[in-house]
């Protein structure tokens, strides 16, 4: 048995019911096999054993009052996953499926996208089983203070710099900053995507979903292609979707797709701008859900409790690319099959692991350029690292300025995934690319250190 496959199995045994977690590891460690001939260092000091071993997973209980002052108990948890290159950092997840499969598949994932950022960052996740979905403004407050009252002893500027992720928005960042201010007396920046009154960035909220774009537009490249007058089908309706949205439509494609756990919105007419500004205060401010979409605009058809993927199957609808921005393993194999048949040939995630191992292997075999996660929604926290590069200057970038600070770093991990994939042998192959450019950094600065 291989060094790899050893690892993989052992995760599995040491990990039990973590299924998401398995996926992960297997998704990437497998990738990973060219490594083992050209690096035996890695071997020898089981940097393989080690990095699917998280440096600490901390779990706590979260008690709070809603509004009937009923006492309401969630269970909080982070996982610091790898620090070898710089302070943990990743996001925040409020969301009823949370648990600790979930935020430790988040947070291996995490590490390799933040070493492809080129930015300093080590790779954590965190979250909560909490449902923001129906929950007043004050309940959501009362909650988000109640988790950092327990997060805010673990987390620091140089420590460990949490942000946004499924139900975690400006809103509950907000909260939670302001609790921590609070308890710690000091303004710093230990959350990214604050607001631009205390401390955030401008682009931050646009940055995982234009990103998503900037990088299908680099894959459209290698085969000479552009975004403009591609149909492109986005799931999601929330933070990346939105911001993918509107960047396709800045490079003349055309959205057709939004969806929520509800259902899914098809409008073939195309969400412009007017109907994305929609989109955006139906969600932000009014968090109601997508089907009001199809009472405002008579060209859209609503399909009840459909997901993306399953109405572009079931009603084959033609598509050029596609902007997975949900969530984790919303494409199966039928679905895939049906993306390909459909006409699809480029897939950009903006979800974390929205395709799962069986897709992946449909799009590899169908020529379909395929932008793994890890590379395609890096943009995200690239820009969380550039919000944290302005709070140490004491100083705030424009808008152009982070923008094409944003755009060099996509073309930049476009470059590593590209040049890794051919210096390991498997030419235009974005997830090997992916996988390998992020570990090896990783990897090195491990063994750099010795046996720690
Ligand atoms: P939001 O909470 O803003 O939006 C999530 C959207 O996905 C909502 O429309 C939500 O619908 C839908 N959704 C969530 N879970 C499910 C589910 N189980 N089934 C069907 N639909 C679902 O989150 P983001 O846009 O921030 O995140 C979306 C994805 O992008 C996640 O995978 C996240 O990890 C990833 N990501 C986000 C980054 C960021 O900067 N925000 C950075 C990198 C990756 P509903 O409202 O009904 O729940």
């Amino acid at each position: 048995m291989s060094v790899i496959s050893e690892v993989i199995e052992k995760v599995k045994a040491k990990n039990p019911g973590e299924a998401e977690f398995h996926q992960a590891v297997k998704e990437v460690l497998e990738t990973l096999e060219p490594t083992v001939q050209k690096h035996p260092e890695f071997v020898k000091s089981k940097i393989y054993e080690r990095i699917v071993e998280p440096d600490r997973a901390i779990t706590f209980r979260v008690p709070w009052t809603d509004d009937k002052g009923e006492v309401q108990v969630n269970r909080g948890m982070r996982v610091q996953f790898n620090n070898a290159i710089g302070p943990y950092k990743g996001g925040l997840r409020f969301h009823p499926s949370v648990n600790l499969g979930i935020i430790k598949f988040l947070g291996f994932e995490q590490i390799f996208k933040n070493s492809l950022t080129t930015l300093p960052m080590g790779g954590a996740k965190g979250g909560c089983d909490f449902d923001p979905k129906g929950k007043s403004d004050y309940e959501v407050m009362r909650f988000c203070q109640a988790f950092m009252r327990e997060l805010f002893r673990h987390i620091g500027q140089d420590t460990d710099v949490p942000a946004g992720d499924i139900g975690v928005g400006g809103r509950e960042i907000g909260y939670m900053y302001g609790y921590y201010k609070k308890l710690r007396n000091e303004h710093t920046g230990v959350l990214t995507g604050r607001a631009l009154e205390y401390g955030g960035s401008l682009i931050r909220p646009e940055a995982t979903g234009y990103g998503a774009v900037y990088f299908a537009a680099e894959m459209l490249a290698t085969r000479t292609k552009e975004m403009k007058g591609l149909r492109c089908i986005v799931s999601g309706s929330g933070n990346v979707a939105q911001y993918t949205i509107e960047k396709v439509n800045h490079l003349g494609g055309k959205c057709i797709s939004v969806s929520d756990s509800n259902g899914t919105i098809i409008d073939e007419e195309g969400i412009d701008a007017k109907k994305l500004a929609f989109i955006i205060d139906l969600k932000e401010k009014r968090r109601g859900r997508i089907k009001e979409y199809a009472a405002e605009y008579k060209s859209a058809k609503y399909f009840d409790g459909k997901g993306v993927w399953d109405v572009v199957r079931e009603q084959g609808i033609k598509l050029d690319c596609a902007f997975p921005s949900a969530t984790q393993n919303e494409i199966n194999a039928a679905n895939a099959q049906a993306m390909v048949k459909n006409g699809c040939f480029c897939v950009s995630e903006g979800a974390n692991m929205p395709s799962d191992l069986d897709a992946i292997k449909i799009y590899q075999s169908g020529n379909v350029l395929y932008g793994p996660a890890k590379a395609a929604n890096a943009g995200g926290v690239a820009t969380s690292g550039l919000e944290m590069a302005q709070q140490s200057q004491r100083f705030y970038w424009s808008r152009e300025e982070v923008d094409q600070n944003l755009s060099r770093i996509m073309k930049d991990i476009h470059k590593q995934c590209i040049g890794a994939a051919e210096a390991y042998g498997k030419k235009g192959d974005y997830l090997m690319g992916a996988n390998i450019a992020g570990f090896v950094k990783v990897a090195k600065a491990m063994h750099a250190y010795g046996i720690v």
